[in-house]
């Protein structure tokens, strides 16, 4: 199908009519701006340090992310956090009520709740025993109001990635977006897909400053994909949808290249140390391999265990209503010192 995608095929009719809000600073970009004075938008004139509205395409973000990614500027849309970056795909994309989208489960659960916000169908295909996509079921379930699959690579909350020749296939033959979602994939051996972007117009990737860069608390989501798929997100984005604040903060961040890698480097190390030791405790029925910072478990009882670890002090995350999850349990890596505390109170259980 490669050649025969049209991104309008898929933009959902009012967002391709629709005329964009035009920001004050919109019109501005490329200026030398040092000299001007900007009486356009209402801000208070004393400088504070945020008294002005903030770059609405967060440029000099985007152009590290640029350079360090190997993708151009116009690849690259930024929200606050994937969950914005998520919820643009389904409304630029999704009539509500008519278009459908497909989720694997056991996965991460925005998906399904944004599905639910748009008023948009949730084709839930499970993944396979082993925590893979089932291609046949998947191309089944896709019709002509199939406009995205969500493939969370490597996976919340199972930890594993997919293999290479099922993203490839879909991203080959289903003529909606493939979605991958890499927040996980700075703890993974694997290449990111950002790297094809140029190979499939459909390919569609989020990644986010909140796990291995550690910027949760500052909410920056990031999607790499088409300059025309770009195009259309940016056409109904909020305009200042990335504050002052966290664009600042961001930039120090990828600053730190080294900083960040150590970081990964020790984590990935204590994750090692923590699978080493559960295969320890005793009600530790089975331990899956993991490519993210946390480690999926299945125990002999996870809702006691998860109380018992409440009581003592140590919040976890329950997984055992998820389908193919039953009675696991999923484990962030912390710090050396917590997850120490962590076995030792497993074993004391
Ligand atoms: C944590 C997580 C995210 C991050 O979401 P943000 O809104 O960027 O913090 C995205 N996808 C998955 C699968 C996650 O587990």
């Amino acid at each position: 199908m490669g050649n025969s995608f049209d991104i309008n095929n898929l933009v959902r009719e009012n967002v391709k009519i629709m005329k964009p809000y035009s920001s004050a600073r919109d019109e501005f970009e490329g200026f030398d701006t040092a000299d001007m004075i900007f009486l356009d938008a209402n801000e208070n004139p004393f400088e504070n340090g945020v008294n002005r509205y903030p770059d609405p395409q967060q440029m000099s973000v985007k152009a590290v992310l640029a350079k360090q990614k190997n993708v151009k500027t116009n690849q690259i849309l930024l929200g606050n956090g994937s969950d914005e970056v998520l919820d643009l795909l389904f409304r630029a994309f999704c009539e509500p009520k008519i278009d459908n989208v497909i989720t694997l489960p056991p996965t991460y659960g925005m998906y399904g709740v944004l599905a639910n916000i748009n008023a948009v169908e949730n084709r839930e295909i499970l993944l396979s025993k082993d925590f893979q996509p089932e291609i046949e079921k998947i191309i089944a379930a896709i019709d002509e109001n199939t406009k995205m699959i969500f493939l969370c690579s490597p996976n919340n909350p199972t930890g594993n990635s997919f293999s290479d020749e099922a993203v490839a296939y879909l991203l080959q033959n289903f003529k909606g977006l493939v979605v991958i979602d890499e927040a996980y994939i700075d703890f993974s051996k694997k290449e990111s897909w950002s790297n094809e972007l140029d190979e499939y117009p459909n390919l569609v990737i989020t990644q986010t400053l909140s796990k291995a860069y550690g910027l949760a608390g500052i909410r920056l989501g990031i999607c790499y994909a088409s300059a025309e798929i770009i195009s259309v997100l940016n056409k109904i984005k909020p305009p200042y949808n990335v504050n002052e604040l966290t664009q600042k903060r961001a930039l120090d961040r990828l600053g730190d290249v080294e900083k960040i890698k150590n970081e990964i480097v020790s984590i990935i190390e204590q994750r090692e140390q923590l699978l080493k030791a559960l295969l320890n405790i005793n009600f530790v029925e089975k331990i899956y391999s993991t490519e993210a910072n946390f480690i999926l478990v299945k125990v002999d009882d996870a809702n006691k265990r998860y109380g018992e670890l409440i009581a003592k002090g140590i919040v976890i995350r329950n997984r055992t209503t998820q389908p193919l999850c039953e009675n696991t349990l999923r484990l962030t890596v912390g710090t050396e010192q917590e997850n120490m505390k962590l076995i030792e109170v497993l074993k004391q259980l």
